[in-house]
């Protein structure tokens, strides 16, 4: 197989050696059910019951307050529907924001087709979420405001101290989806009063089909798989030991290893930006020019159509997106771009590029010729870009 330049981390990450080694006597050696009384269960529920301790600390939270689930969208779902369920009594409302990942704003769909209310809240241009438009948005009866950490798309981080802040002091419940940045940015629960956090494995070099949701102690929330009695009763089912064990390890290496790897990202990530808005004109960075996940880079290119770019990115063995994994395939422009203001012919010629520990700067300035070329290329059979060209050179003379 060719060489892949692999770019897309925030679409998922390679499962890490380590963590797979960790996993694999789990499946084998120790598969005992958790909840046998036998030694071989009890190793289960200890391996479990580290990972729990060690994905609290690094939230500055309990492990009694880790639940595990099957990944970022069903904590999600959980933190919504099994509040929206258990606060109905204290009112309906809920506020969002217009640049959340599907699994939320298909939940907050959702809800509103049972009664609930919802407002999203607008972004500015680097989309970041507007402070004073959240504040308005509340009423007596909002009972949850839901803000992601770090967006998937652009990269942006919110202000998540001051959102926190604004929710305790109207006895708001707070839920944060953080699957883009655990592992990434430092995160503690209290600092930032949130009261609930989602989180996945597969984002952050760990297992497909793990993650958690931290609940806050004291905060009502209702089962959200029914069954037996897993999870301190409030999610059912066989826990997914060697995905937990995976979890738990791929923890440990991020925040270990979080200065040192973040610090080398930023350092390409602001190489790459800043070549290819020098190198490549009618180009624009979304997203906060600082104020954004270590590893992503998100351009638009006038005149380029997105899907074009991406097919020919890839028959040179690199992997990239044109805007989140979930949308490709559909004809519709990103909700996010659109949020942050960009026309729709704008936001079509879009690339998220999103880094990892293994990128060096010699697949960035590879990446970066062939993005020239190709963009070069598609712009010459572009009429669009032709008919710009001929006009701007009869405004010169
Ligand atoms: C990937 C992602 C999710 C979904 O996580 P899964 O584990 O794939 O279900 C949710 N929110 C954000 C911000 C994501 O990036």
């Amino acid at each position: 197989m060719k060489k892949i330049i692999y770019l897309d981390n925030a679409a998922t990450t390679k499962t890490a050696p380590e963590v797979v080694d960790a996993m694999l006597p789990y499946f084998t050696e120790f598969y005992g059910n958790a909840s046998t009384i036998y030694d071989l269960g009890n190793h289960s529920k200890n391996a479990m019951n580290e990972a729990r301790d060690i994905i609290a600390d690094a939230l500055g939270a309990r492990g009694e307050e880790i639940y595990f689930t099957a990944g970022g969208s069903e904590s999600d779902n959980w933190a919504l529907k099994a509040t929206a369920e258990a606060y109905k009594s204290k009112g309906n409302h809920i506020i969002t924001s217009k640049i959340e990942h599907h699994a939320i704003l298909h939940t907050c769909e959702w809800l509103e087709k049972q009664g609930f209310e919802v407002t999203y809240v607008d972004v500015d241009e680097n989309g970041v979420i507007k402070l004073n438009e959240l504040k308005k948005a509340i009423r007596p009866t909002t009972i949850l405001i839901s803000v992601m950490f770090a967006n998937n798309e652009i990269g942006t981080i919110q202000p998540i101290k001051e959102i926190g802040e604004i929710a305790k002091e109207h006895g708001i419940l707070f839920h944060t989806d953080a699957v883009q940045a655990f592992g990434q940015v430092p995160i503690n629960v209290d600092e930032c009063h949130i009261d609930m956090l989602s989180a996945s494995g597969h984002k952050l070099n760990g297992p497909k089909g793990i993650g958690f949701l931290y609940i806050r102690k004291g905060v009502k929330i209702r089962s959200f798989v029914h069954g037996g009695a897993q999870e301190r009763k409030r999610r059912a089912g066989t826990e997914n030991i060697p995905g937990i064990v995976g979890l738990g390890v791929a923890t440990k290496r991020a925040i270990a290893s979080m200065q040192e790897r973040t610090a080398k990202e930023i350092e390409l990530r602001d190489y790459l930006i800043d070549r290819v808005l020098k190198e490549i004109p009618y180009t624009r960075l979304n997203g906060h020019r600082t104020n954004r996940l270590p590893n992503n880079a998100n351009f638009s290119f006038q005149f380029i159509e997105g899907e074009s770019m991406l097919i020919m990115l890839d028959m040179d063995g690199i992997c990239g997106s044109s805007g989140s994994a979930c949308t490709s395939g559909s004809l519709d422009p990103s909700h996010v771009l659109l949020a942050i203001g960009l026309p729709h012919e704008i936001a079509h010629g879009s690339l998220r590029l999103t880094l990892s520990e293994e990128i060096t700067k010699e697949d960035i300035d590879f990446v970066i010729e062939k993005l020239k070329s190709i963009i070069e290329r598609l712009r010459s059979m572009s009429p669009l870009y032709e008919d710009f060209v001929r006009k701007s050179k009869g405004g010169e003379k």
